[in-house]
């Protein structure tokens, strides 16, 4: 689904100004696709609510456990939770991954050029526990179709900054990206990766760091705090 409303020129200039601001500060790191989108898909499962290493330790864990895709699918759902125990939530998160790996359909995870990204991102969002988020991490970081996914740092450091064209949720943020940004997957990525790190680094949930932040001339939040101090 695209952004609801018609996204004034404005908003997209600013979200070019942070990107360029972004890259200057961060550089633009390159995106190379990992050819691989089901481990992606189980991977972006398994890093819900949860730290990187546990769910790198999940990960790694699950496929060592089992042979393939096959045997995960058709194991007991207590075997595929005690493996991913590290990623907390277990058995949730086994209940998804047996039902993602059932339900998806070989094409769903197609490289297909053609396909729009909205398209390509309703082919898996129609599989039951598979969100925009998810799906758009498979699309960006496996397949390299130029998806903008919005984790907490980003729907956090974009409503502060004043480029979110008022959406208030992940997916209406990432409708209005996925307008205003250059539809390349190099450029959805690096802006997607110094977002994030932005966000852990600088733009932090409890305390940002205004006063040493290279967006700080042009951000919302920052704005109003100067004009409630002076
Ligand atoms: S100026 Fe402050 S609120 Fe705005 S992006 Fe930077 S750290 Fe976040």
């Amino acid at each position: 689904m695209r952004s609801s409303k018609p996204v004034p020129i404005e908003v997209c200039q600013k979200i070019d100004d942070v990107w360029l601001r972004l890259g200057e500060h961060y550089g633009h790191p390159e995106l190379r696709p990992t050819g691989d989108p089901l481990g992606q898909l189980v991977m972006t499962v398994l890093s819900q609510h949860t730290t990187d290493a546990g769910a790198e330790r999940a990960y790694s864990d699950l496929r060592a456990a089992f042979p393939d895709w096959a045997s995960i699918e058709s194991a007991p759902v207590e075997d595929v939770g005690a493996a991913i125990r590290f990623a907390g939530l277990a058995n949730q998160k086994a209940n998804t991954i047996q039902r993602v790996l059932r339900e998806l359909q070989p094409d769903d995870l197609a490289t297909d050029t053609t396909r729009s990204v909205p398209a390509a991102r309703a082919r898996l969002t129609a599989v039951r526990g598979i969100g925009d988020k998810t799906a758009s991490c498979v699309l960006l970081f496996a397949l390299g179709i130029p998806a903008q996914p919005v984790d907490t740092h980003i729907q956090r450091v974009s409503t502060r900054i004043g480029i979110t064209n008022g959406e208030k949720t992940a997916t209406g943020i990432q409708n209005v990206f996925e307008a205003c940004l250059p539809p390349d997957s190099q450029t959805m990525y690096a802006f997607h990766v110094d977002m994030v790190r932005h966000g852990r680094q600088v733009c932090t949930a409890r305390a940002p760091k205004c006063s040493m932040c290279v967006l700080s001339e042009i951000c919302d939040f920052s704005a109003a705090s100067r004009s409630v101090t002076t």
